[in-house]
């Protein structure tokens, strides 16, 4: 049954306005069927009660039930139950019929899949059945010219509307899409790019530097005493530590500069078209800078970053190569002191 959000409700509003005009464009196209058929006074009440009657109580009912997708199927087959009916009841009359029936498998179809659109056709048969037992069963051939003209609003408009819908769906799906690949690749609580995200970029911009003979470099950046701010200040502002790093990050970087969230502590950023002494020159800037943040909320808070950096070399086999030099730098970082950008080559760049 339908792929609707939630317990279908979403499902029985739309429902609700396709089913209002159809069975209003479909009471025009039936009552020109009926009318020279001179049917009883109980056989116009019942068709002006489907039509104009049951699109509210089908919502209605709809609404009230604990779950909404199951009833609207049942209200599915019995607008399929119904359109058998007056097939049935219109002796067959060809235009008229093949209008009614296919109008509904179009909307059985397109709202259920071909398992609900068997289910649909199962249910005309019923109807047809029950008009057969109902009616004398007779069949008139020809559809006259004022039955022609009364089937063609149903025609015209029914599959326009279902089509908008159709498209409205496609189009709210590919936002859905969109936004969930986003958050799929988006750390949650820095806002940058997680592991995952960041390694495919990384891998990208090694090929790029591979092919193209282009220089940039790479680096991990780890918050020093990480574990001691968390102890001591609690993991709010551990949080709240993070998030600033992050901040830092995307304030004093260029639009191209990817940066990502490692794991935990500790953030990764690659610098494309930069070469290894101005990659220091900003790692050491946003290494003051976070310093100076950290110090503004919380003049005790002595929040500091190791930042290990490692340029492209042709020598790299792979990315896990390159990514194992900034590791190694990042090393290099913490057990000289902590506080200090380090490069893979081992040359202190700047320490404080
Ligand atoms: P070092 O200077 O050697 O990097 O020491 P450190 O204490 O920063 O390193 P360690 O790896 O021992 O500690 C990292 C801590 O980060 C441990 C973990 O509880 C904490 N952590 C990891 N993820 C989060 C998070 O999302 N929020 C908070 N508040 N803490 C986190
Ligand atoms: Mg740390």
């Amino acid at each position: 049954m339908p792929a609707a959000g939630g317990n279908g409700l979403p499902l029985a509003k739309r429902l609700y306005k396709s089913r209002t005009l159809g069975l209003t464009l479909g009471f025009v196209c039936v009552a020109f069927g009926m009318s020279p058929l001179s049917p009883p006074l109980w056989v116009w009440a019942f068709m002006v009660i489907n039509a104009f009657v049951w699109p509210h109580l089908a919502y209605q009912w709809s609404r009230r039930t604990t779950s909404s997708l199951r009833c609207e199927r049942r209200n599915l087959l019995f607008d399929s139950f119904c359109g058998g009916f007056w097939v049935g009841a219109m002796y067959f009359n060809p235009l008229p019929g093949v209008t009614t029936l296919s109008m509904m498998t179009m909307n059985n179809v397109a709202i259920g899949g071909p398992r609900f659109m068997l289910a649909g056709w199962v249910a005309q048969a019923l109807g047809i059945g029950t008009s057969l037992l109902v009616f004398t069963p007779a069949f008139i051939a020809v559809t006259s010219q004022t039955q022609l003209y009364a089937c063609l609003p149903i025609l015209m408009l029914y599959p326009l509307a279902l089509g908008w819908i159709c498209y409205r769906q496609a189009v709210t799906l590919a936002r859905h899409k969109r936004e969930l690949l986003a958050l799929s690749r988006t750390d949650s609580l820095s806002g940058l790019l997680n592991h995952g995200a960041w390694k495919d970029h990384l891998e990208i911009e090694f090929q790029r530097c591979r092919r193209d003979q282009q220089g940039a470099a790479i680096a991990l950046i780890d918050i020093d005493h990480f574990k001691v701010i968390n102890d001591t200040y609690g993991h709010v502002t551990g949080d709240i530590v993070l998030r600033q790093l992050s901040k830092v990050l995307r304030q004093n970087l260029r639009a191209t500069d990817l940066a990502g969230r490692y794991g935990g502590d500790e953030f990764c950023v690659i610098l494309p078209d930069m070469p290894l002494n101005r990659a220091t020159e900003v790692m050491d800037a946003l290494r003051d800078r976070f310093n100076a943040l950290a110090y503004a909320q919380d003049p005790t808070l002595r929040a500091s970053l190791s930042i290990g950096l490692a340029p492209y070399q042709p020598g790299h086999a792979d990315s896990t190569s390159w990514l194992n030099d900034a590791d190694q730098a990042l090393y290099a970082a913490k057990s000289s002191g902590r506080n200090r950008v380090s490069s893979v080559q081992g040359t202190w760049l700047r320490s404080v």
